[in-house]
């Protein structure tokens, strides 16, 4: 197995399965294979840990999908499951770029087999002080992905929730849907 495999049985097979598209995603993800891959002077290369990652299919639905339904096969003979968020295409290639790796590093430390979902907060702790949150952003950092911090999300979000602020029905929605 090599980089080669990796590419064939990730990226061809994600596009051919038709969960990958093209956009700042799916160049986030080839980012991920040419850092991986790279040789940063006599540091090696993570080619080895790239090559052992369990079969991942990368799902990057298009925005204007509000649902989607797929055959029940379509993840066969994958190992994991890794969904990008549309909201993504809207952030800069840096943070998009650290998420993709992110998302990976939770696959190589086996957090989709359990709970392994990202989510921006839960029950008042912040999404970035979970102990999975952690060990994946560590292990992206090894990896050589810097955390960016997220503009639009954010700010949409932020912008949002001040819109709603005296309309108690509309904001225990919205709390309701961060959970
Ligand atoms: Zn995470």
């Amino acid at each position: 197995m090599n980089q080669f495999n990796w590419w064939d049985n990730n990226i061809q097979a994600s596009l051919k399965a038709g969960a990958l598209r093209l956009g700042k995603r799916f160049d986030g993800v080839i980012n991920f294979y040419k850092v991986m891959t790279r040789w940063d002077g006599d540091d090696k290369s993570n080619e080895e840990i790239l090559v052992a990652l369990p079969k991942t299919l990368i799902w990057t639905p298009a925005l204007p999908h509000a649902g989607q339904v797929f055959r029940p096969n379509m993840a066969a003979g994958f190992d994991a499951i890794m969904y990008l968020s549309p909201s993504l295409e809207f952030e800069s290639q840096a943070f998009i770029n650290h998420t993709v790796a992110h998302e990976f590093a939770h696959v190589h430390l086996g957090h989709h087999v359990g709970e392994g979902s990202i989510q921006l907060a839960k029950a008042g702790i912040k999404h970035g002080d979970q102990q999975h949150e952690r060990e994946a952003d560590a292990l992206a950092a090894e990896w050589r992905f810097k955390r960016v911090k997220d503009t639009w999300m954010s700010r949409t979000m932020i912008a949002f929730a001040k819109s709603i602020a005296g309309k108690p029905r509309l904001c225990k929605k919205f709390m309701e849907a961060l959970k």
